[in-house]
């Protein structure tokens, strides 16, 4: 028989921390904690099936559900010494969602459930406190009216400010016992006047309530969305847990509080969290009071003058730092817990894997196995290769001036401009239109998601470190400055104030959400240099990875990048990016409108020694690693002016009249230039262009070598599709080698290859390799040719593609492994079969794609290319693809 609820409390429980895909991530880690002896409020948990079951059911509960009900609610009755709906001695539970994985904010939770006219006696009469038990059936009627009955929550706040205003009060705390009981009477009135039904008195009528419209919620559209951004599919489903509650507000005993094992902003091991006295969870994570740090070292660091944890309950802090050790050594990984501390005893409500920056992800992960918790090849796994852009990410140049609008905490590492908006709904507008935005707002709520997803900075008035925007702009690696209360925003206005200064919709700020600062206009931006905890993880990939990462670089400049970076060489040059300077452009120019060979030749020899010179640099700045160049590539038009002016400068610097040079650049127009004359086919029709290419490489690295320095140059051609192109090209490149060796008495060992990014250099690559030394496979126009979908257009409709589930991701940016891949994998085996041992690499942008890489590396590929930025992560990407997973992505 199907088991349907699993119970945990009292230092026992029925289930564990591995059975969260029956119980949820919250049940599951409840179960966990009680397994260990913690103190957790005692509870049981609905599981997953359950909420699957109804939803197939039109939600009729599965038979044999209500007995294992009442056993469960029984013990907990018995752990705890109260009875639900005792008038005299009630137990009072919370119900919560609890998905597979987490989803912060999009399900919903009811608190003190279990109270009514009755019930809310006996509880005032237990705590010696009216006030606070009126204040927990109120606050208890506006949940349940909001979750379960769906009275919106304003009508309830709007009620509550009314009272306070009545009775000429500002703080929630003002009102006492009489007056929350006026305020239940008044909420119980809305509802009734909402709905036409008065409130649900029974507690188990209200149970089943609450339970019924937390499976429900998992379909909201809150829920829905979220599962949409973060891949997390319908049927996992939600369980239910319902759990005795305890109180952080009955009094100046009592707390509560949010607290990390480490800071999960700078990975810090040092314990880190909020908490408020005389308050209910919520009111930590809402942003209407501000909380206070746990520790004294937490204190100084903000310059908080609020009192710790540690300063007003030292024996408990001491304990709460005996649980942070006693679940950090039990999970081996950052922890996210809740407490409560009631009347001076410490309750644990949850625990979870903390979410984390990739700064602070980076750091835990090489501090914990530097401390002996994990090994390396955990380390490698709990960084996410592409949350490294992050960190390889600009910040606010120290030196740039900045005019700072206002000071909040600093909720999410990073800096960002845009423009500043001031509705979830107006940043998605301005983002679609290609506007970089900033959302501004008081606080964010789950309602605010899709501004946030598209903001490239947030920005609230109210709220600490662990508030809806910092948790989930921190998730996102979006920059974020909380709490900034010096800020006042009118959201109708469309503006902010900020000291005597307003900034409209449209304005420009900057946010730097490592130190919490706000300013006017956008600020500079410098790129991070990297060492410490990021070098000692690069080496440790470097230690595990198979495949070697090089990089896509032609600039001197872009060269040094990818070294620092570690790349082991260059993959792919791109010889047509060294043309576009301006003293070279002309002769490039003169060179295409030639009319003889002559002429042509003429214009190369004055390219000549600019390619000379910077394969030099290449060679040089590579230290003997591989540098492959490929010749040039894109069709000549090019390179061509657009206009008549550009057309007159280009006949002119060449000597030729203007109309003849008019009609070549016409005669160059095709109607599918990417099909059309480039690639090799240039080489076969004007090979002094790939001779002159040729003995600029050949000349450089001689030159280099002459120096003592080692070269690797490697030649490739692009566009390939049989091999007789491939072997007139090859004769054209052998025959300059041997010129240059005989000119300067020196010859270099060089390898000639081709680029495979055509079906039919893929499909004929065993025979293509009798004469190709190696491939690289240029899996940009490989996917534009295997798909025929023109690189350069599609953008527009990938996106319809996607949205309508044509297409999971863009192949362009993640690899087709099924289609193109089998070309890859066809060409990988031809290739070998032919030239065993031959080197194989891809320097098309896959190559910096950490989904990608585990491909490249399973197919048998030697090496990835990719842009010098992504070096870093498909160093990283190709350890983990050695240790044949995928990272967590903190999700
Ligand atoms: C490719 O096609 O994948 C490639 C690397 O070449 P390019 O992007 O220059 O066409
Ligand atoms: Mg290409």
């Amino acid at each position: 028989m199907t088991k349907w609820i699993y119970t945990f409390g009292g230092g026992k429980a029925e289930g564990n921390a591995g059975m969260k895909n029956l119980l949820g991530g919250k049940g599951a880690n409840l179960a966990e904690m009680s397994g260990l002896g913690l103190d957790v409020p005692p509870g049981f948990t609905i599981t997953t099936e359950v909420c699957n079951y109804a939803s197939s059911h039109d939600g009729v509960y599965p038979d044999g559900l209500s007995e294992e009900f009442g056993r469960a609610m029984g013990r907990v009755e018995a752990i705890i010494g109260a009875k639900f709906g005792d008038p005299e001695n009630p137990l009072l539970v919370s119900v919560r969602s609890g998905a597979r994985a987490s989803m912060p904010g999009m399900m919903d939770t009811v608190l003190n459930l279990g109270l009514n006219d009755k019930t809310v006696e006996g509880l005032a009469r237990a705590s010696g406190d009216k006030r606070f038990a009126y204040d927990s059936y109120r606050r208890f009627i506006q949940m349940y009216g909001d979750v379960v009955l769906g009275v919106d929550h304003h009508l309830f706040e709007d009620l509550l400010e009314d009272h306070k205003q009545g009775k000429g009060y500002s703080l929630d705390t003002d009102l006492d016992g009489d007056a929350m009981q006026g305020l239940v009477g008044a909420y119980k009135a809305l509802v009734e006047e909402e709905l036409g039904r008065s409130f649900p008195e029974d507690p188990e009528e209200q149970l089943w309530g609450a339970i019924g419209a937390v499976f429900s919620s998992w379909n909201n559209r809150r829920a829905v969305t979220y599962r949409m951004l973060h891949g997390i599919p319908g049927d996992w489903g939600t369980a239910v847990n319902v759990q005795a509650m305890v109180f952080g507000n009955m009094g100046e005993d009592c707390a509560t509080g949010v607290c990390f094992t480490r800071n999960p902003s700078t990975g810090k091991n040092a314990f880190y969290g909020e908490y408020l006295t005389n308050a209910q969870g919520e009111d930590v994570v809402a942003g209407i009071r501000t909380p206070h740090p746990l520790s004294k070292a937490e204190k100084a660091a903000n310059r908080s003058d609020l009192d710790s944890l540690e300063e007003t309950m030292p024996g408990l802090y001491a304990e709460l730092l005996g649980v942070r050790d006693a679940l950090e050594r039990h999970y081996l990984d950052m922890q996210d817990m809740e407490f409560t501390i009631q009347q001076g005893r410490l309750w644990l409500l949850q625990t979870r894997t903390g979410k984390r920056t990739a700064k602070a992800a980076l750091k835990m992960a090489v501090d914990m196995c530097v401390e002996g918790l994990i090994g390396k090849s955990e380390a490698l796994m709990r960084v996410d290769p592409a949350s490294l852009d992050q960190l390889l990410h600009p910040t606010l140049d120290p030196k740039a001036p900045r005019m700072i609008l206002a000071k909040g905490l600093p909720a999410s590492p990073g800096a960002a401009s845009g423009r500043a908006v001031f509705s979830s709904a107006d940043a998605e507008a301005w983002a679609e239109s290609g506007e970089k935005v900033v959302l501004v707002r008081a606080e964010t709520s789950p309602e605010d998601i899709g501004g946030m997803h598209v903001a490239e900075g947030i920005l609230t008035t109210r709220g600490g470190m662990t508030s809806h925007a910092a948790v989930v702009a921190r998730g996102m690696g979006t920059p974020c400055v909380s709490g900034a209360g010096s800020i006042t925003v009118d959201v109708d206005a469309k503006t902010m104030r900020a000291f005597d200064k307003t900034v409209r919709e449209g304005d420009v700020i900057t946010l730097d959400g490592s130190t919490g600062e706000v300013m006017q206009g956008e600020v500079p931006m410098i790129r991070p240099e990297l060492s410490g905890d990021f070098g000692a993880l690069m080496v440790w990939a470097d230690e595990t990875r198979t495949l070697s990462v090089r990089a896509n670089a032609e600039t001197p400049a872009d060269a040094e990048t990818a070294r620092k970076f570690g790349a082991e060489g260059i993959g792919l040059c791109r010889t047509e990016h060294m043309f576009f300077d301006p003293e070279r452009i002309i002769h490039m120019r003169e060179m295409i409108v030639a009319e003889n060979e002559a002429q042509r030749r003429a214009a190369l020899d004055k390219l000549l020694p600019y390619q000379r010179q910077d394969f030099e640099e290449l060679f040089t700045i590579m230290e003997g690693n591989p540098v492959t160049i490929r010749l040039l590539d894109p069709p000549l038009h090019e390179f061509l002016p657009h206009d008549e002016a550009g057309l007159e400068k280009v006949a002119e610097a060449a000597g030729a009249d203007l109309k003849g040079v008019r009609q070549r650049a016409a005669a160059l127009h095709e109607t599918n230039p990417m099909l059309g004359h480039r690639g090799c086919r240039l080489g076969i029709t004007y090979p002094e262009i790939y001779e002159m290419q040729a003995r600029a490489i050949f000349q450089a690295a001689c030159a280099v070598s002459q120096k003592g320095l080692r070269v690797e140059p490697e030649i490739m051609i692009p566009l390939i599709a049989d091999k007789r192109e491939f072997d007139v090209l090859k004769a054209v490149v052998d025959a300059t080698a041997c010129r240059v060796a005989e000119e300067t008495g020196v010859s270099v060992d060089y390898a000639l290859g081709t680029m495979i990014e055509l079906p039919r250099a893929a499909l004929r690559a065993g025979e293509i390799a009798e004469s190709a030394e190696f491939f690289s496979f240029g899996t940009n126009d490989l996917t534009q040719t295997t798909y025929g979908l023109s690189r350069d257009d599609a953008g527009d409709f990938i996106q319809i593609y996607h949205d309508k589930g044509v297409f999971e991701t863009n192949p362009f940016a993640t690899f087709d492994v099924l289609g193109v891949g089998e070309l890859v994998r066809i060409a990988v085996e031809r290739g070998r079969a032919t030239r065993p041992g031959m080197k194989l690499g891809i320097c098309g942008e896959h190559g910096g794609d950490p989904a990608s890489i585990h491909f490249f590396r399973e197919v048998g590929l030697d090496y990835v290319s990719c842009s010098p930025y992504r070096v870093p992560i498909a160093r990283l990407a190709a350890a983990q693809a050695a240790l044949g997973g995928e990272s967590e992505t903190n999700d």
